[in-house]
């Protein structure tokens, strides 16, 4: 059965999705606020996520990007804004469709099962080992000495990169595509600061990196 997360503050319209849904034969759980919506996406697990951006507590905004940086899970935003800009940020933090309200309920049901079919297409990950660290990119766990650490989302987000093309240089261009639900695209200087805090919290020595490479005037490459 399909888990939905239903992320909306106006009770009538939660407790119609909720009915709707559940009559179309989905697991579907409902929050209210921001903060509930991050629990419930933790612990829930769900396959799915429809997402209002207007909370009480947190921007919708803040709720999809804290989400992406551990989840893929297809997200749905739901938004009463009609501005483009705000489309095209939410696309780029990371949503896979966007539906402004009013909306009728069959569209949202339509793009509920794209977004569903898109999930389930997605390659399996591997699981990258190096003589330092593990990346399991499946799980979105980095493991040093069989302890978890911890990472922030665009840390995360980098690491992942250079682990899916693990041994190959990652050009800077690419690597900054990857993070461009942070909102850094052009600006190459952070790579060199999140590529240091990363070898901080990975390699041995910092200063003499054995996996987190520098090619210089191209990119990374993630040694194993
Ligand atoms: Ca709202």
């Amino acid at each position: 059965m399909t888990r939905v997360l239903v992320v909306e503050d106006e009770l009538a319209l939660a407790r119609a999705l909720g009915i709707t849904l559940r009559a179309k034969g989905y697991d579907v759980d409902l929050a209210g606020t921001g903060a509930a919506a991050l629990d419930a996406a933790a612990s829930r697990h769900p396959d799915l996520v429809v997402l209002d951006l207007g909370l009480p507590d947190l921007d919708g905004m803040d709720v999809l990007r804290a989400v992406r940086g551990w989840s893929r899970v297809p997200v749905v935003v739901l938004s009463a804004r009609r501005d483009s800009s705000e489309k095209v940020a939410a696309l780029d933090a990371g949503a896979d469709d966007y539906v402004t309200k009013p909306f009728a309920m069959d569209e949202l049901l339509a793009r509920l099962r794209a977004a569903a079919r898109r999930g389930e297409i997605e390659p399996v990950e591997p699981v990258v080992v190096t003589a330092g660290f593990t990346v399991d990119l499946p799980r979105r766990q980095v493991l040093r000495d069989g302890a978890m650490v911890r990472l922030t989302p665009t840390e995360w987000n980098l690491l992942a990169e250079l682990a899916r093309s693990v041994g190959a240089v990652v050009g800077r261009r690419e690597l900054l595509q990857a993070l461009r639900g942070q909102h850094l695209d052009r600006e190459t200087h952070y790579l060199r600061v999140y590529v240091a805090q990363l070898r901080r919290k990975l390699e041995t020595d910092p200063a003499a990196p054995r996996h987190l490479i520098t090619e210089p005037g191209v990119g990374y490459r993630l040694v194993p």
